[in-house]
């Protein structure tokens, strides 16, 4: 929870006096020059703040942030020479042209992640500087486009484009601010840390790209709606230029990723920056190697950037002797002993999931095989096998990480192996992973509240953290004895507590069925205590488990029916004691050093 500290109300008021003199600048000073360097510095910083949304918020790093402004400004200008209309409606119309065009491109570049990603956003915009070369009816073409003066009066001619301009990039501090605290806003940032895990919690990623692209695009396209009228000349390699690109993204790298200042601080420096090595290199190209050179400097020197190094050194030195949270001891509370005998379950309950034929391939190995087994509802299923066996493969087939190549998955007698890993979450299909996934930047609290149990628009506007949910979370967390971190660093915690912490996560989706991955791999003895006690209650609460483990005691006390898997193909199935005889078990788990004798004896 944010609190005001003198630095904060410091920082809030240095903001409004700087805002309010960017204001009244104009009003007294009739500085062309230093108007013209303040309009480029809003520019920036407004192409950088939507760049922010994108590519800090949710990871997709675009160079085409450029495009952007050349739409916005095309826009405007094939209008505002064909047709007499005020700037304020021109301007409007550019920025839901830019955001229409993001979101399709959205949808284009949807599968493709990283180098693609960014290779795709370059020549996306070499492809509309192309378009604008080209199609000279439209765009006259490389002779560019003058736009008809507005009729102020000529001293002022700017001056409404700078208040313009400053207003956007207020809208663009508002829009970053507001998506911050939506369910939006944790999305892309689930996305940004680990999009397959956002799937599978819930989130429609697609929706959410899709949406974050055209939020990055909309004011920059307003921008350049404003850029092109303060020009009143365009043409196709100053509205497409891909040197801007570059510099919004220096911007953001200098101000502070994923914050809602750092962009615009980052905005007004490369902007002053700019200036100076144009007054002082113009004449060579320098001053590319100037701006070369920063880039380096930042990711070397400043890879949080300014603000978050500023924000983490001010919060170093109120707190320095203060234990961190991480550092607290965990209170344990008295487990049930692993010993307990499961209850013999009466009659045979319902069938709740079923995996039937399923086949997975990685190149010539047949990881899952014809693998055929089945869930029924309350029990906790084990799913045991040799290294490599094809567990975990299993587990993605199921959930939607992974597309089978041949076989069905059904839920509830629902078939679902062509569902979306979200939709399948939505039904109530829960799951955790052998290597836990948690959103290694966000809060315990920020993930345990972030998965979805269905997707609706007006979702994107709720409160992030807010809410039943935050109350339901907290209890979750108090459930695995882990609320004492809900505002710590998922990724500064224990191994063994970011498992418990990953079991609350998906408990918020209130699963029928939950498939853990190696719950107890890697975690201390008390923590498997408490685990296992963890998963006796919910399963006592109705609620059914598959559990892939190594940990044969556990399993061994935990799980009935055991289904035993070697090289992708299911092998035996039974009670831990059936198949404890069972000579094909045996014979798989040879050379592993392990019986199932010694197991259960053990
Ligand atoms: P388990 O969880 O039972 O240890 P996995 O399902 O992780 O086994 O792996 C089964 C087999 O498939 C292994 O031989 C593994 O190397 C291979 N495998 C798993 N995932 C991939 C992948 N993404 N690409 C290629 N091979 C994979
Ligand atoms: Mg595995």
């Amino acid at each position: 929870m944010r609190r005001a500290t003198p630095e904060r109300l410091a920082f809030s008021a240095l903001l409004v006096a700087c805002f309010a003199w960017l204001v009244a600048y104009p009003l007294y000073s009739h500085n062309q020059y230093w108007q013209n360097v303040l309009f480029f510095a809003f520019l920036f910083a407004v192409m950088a703040s939507g760049w922010n949304i994108i590519s800090g918020y949710a990871g997709y790093v675009s160079l085409g942030q450029s495009a952007f402004v050349g739409l916005g400004g095309y826009t405007t200008g094939i209008i505002a020479t064909r047709a007499h209309i005020s700037p304020w409606w021109t301007i409007p119309i550019a920025a839901a042209v830019a955001a229409l065009v993001a979101a399709l491109l959205g949808v284009v570049v949807m599968r493709t992640r990283g180098h693609s990603f960014v290779i795709i956003t370059i020549a996306f915009l070499l492809i509309l500087q192309l378009v604008a070369l080209n199609w000279a009816s439209l765009t006259g073409g490389s002779t560019g486009t003058t736009l008809p003066l507005t009729s102020y009066p000529r001293e002022w001619q700017n001056t409404p484009f700078y208040y313009v301009m400053l207003g956007l990039v207020l809208l663009s501090v508002l829009m970053t601010w507001a998506i911050r605290r939506t369910k939006f806003g944790t999305g892309l940032i689930a996305i940004r840390e680990d999009e397959d895990k956002a799937g599978a919690v819930g989130i429609n990623t697609p929706v959410y790209k899709v949406l974050g692209f055209a939020a990055s695009a909309v004011l920059v396209g307003a921008a350049g709606g404003v850029y092109a009228y303060y020009l009143t000349f365009i043409d196709p390699t100053g509205m497409f230029n891909i040197l801007y690109s570059v510099f919004t993204v220096l911007a953001v790298l200098l101000g502070g990723r994923a914050t809602v200042w750092g962009p615009i601080l980052g905005g007004f420096l490369i902007e002053l920056l700019r200036e100076q090595t144009n007054v002082h290199f113009g004449a060579s190209s320098l001053n590319l190697v100037i701006f070369g050179a920063l880039m380096a400097a930042v990711v070397l020197f400043l890879p949080r950037g300014i603000l978050p190094t500023a924000a983490a050194w001010f919060v170093g030195r109120r707190t320095r002797g203060v234990p961190g949270v991480a550092e607290g001891a965990l209170d344990l509370r008295p487990g049930l002993a692993l010993a307990a005998r499961p209850e013999e379950r009466p009659a045979e309950s319902s069938i709740l999931l079923a995996a039937d034929g399923l086949v997975k391939r990685f190149g010539g190995l047949r990881a899952v095989d014809e693998l055929s087994f089945y869930v029924r509802e309350g029990t906790i299923t084990g799913l045991i096998g040799p290294n490599g066996s094809g567990k975990t493969t299993a587990f993605n087939l199921i959930d939607g990480m992974m597309r089978a190549d041949a076989g069905e998955v059904r839920f509830e007698g629902r078939r679902i192996d062509r569902l979306p890993p979200w939709e399948r979450a939505h039904l109530g299909l829960g799951r955790t992973f052998q290597i836990t996934r948690l959103f290694r930047q966000m809060t315990v609290l920020e993930n345990v509240v972030a998965p979805l149990r269905s997707f609706s628009l007006a979702q994107l506007a709720a409160g992030a953290v807010a809410g039943h949910e935050v109350e339901r979370a907290q209890e979750l967390l108090d459930f695995v004895g882990m609320s004492r971190f809900a505002h710590a660093a998922a990724g500064t915690l224990s191994f063994g507590q970011q498992k418990l912490v990953e079991l609350a996560q998906v408990l918020m989706l209130d699963p029928k069925v939950i498939l853990l991955d190696e719950p107890a791999g890697g975690i201390n003895p008390t923590l498997i205590e408490r685990l296992v006690e963890k998963i006796r209650e919910l399963n006592a609460m109705g609620r059914t488990f598959v559990i892939v483990e190594h940990n044969m005691p556990l399993v061994a006390e935990l799980c009935d029916p055991v289904v035993v898997l070697a090289r992708g193909k299911r092998i035996a199935a039974g009670s831990a004691h059936e198949i404890q005889r069972d000579p094909l078990v045996l014979d798989a788990y040879l050379g592993e050093g392990w019986t199932v004798d010694e197991a259960v004896t053990a």
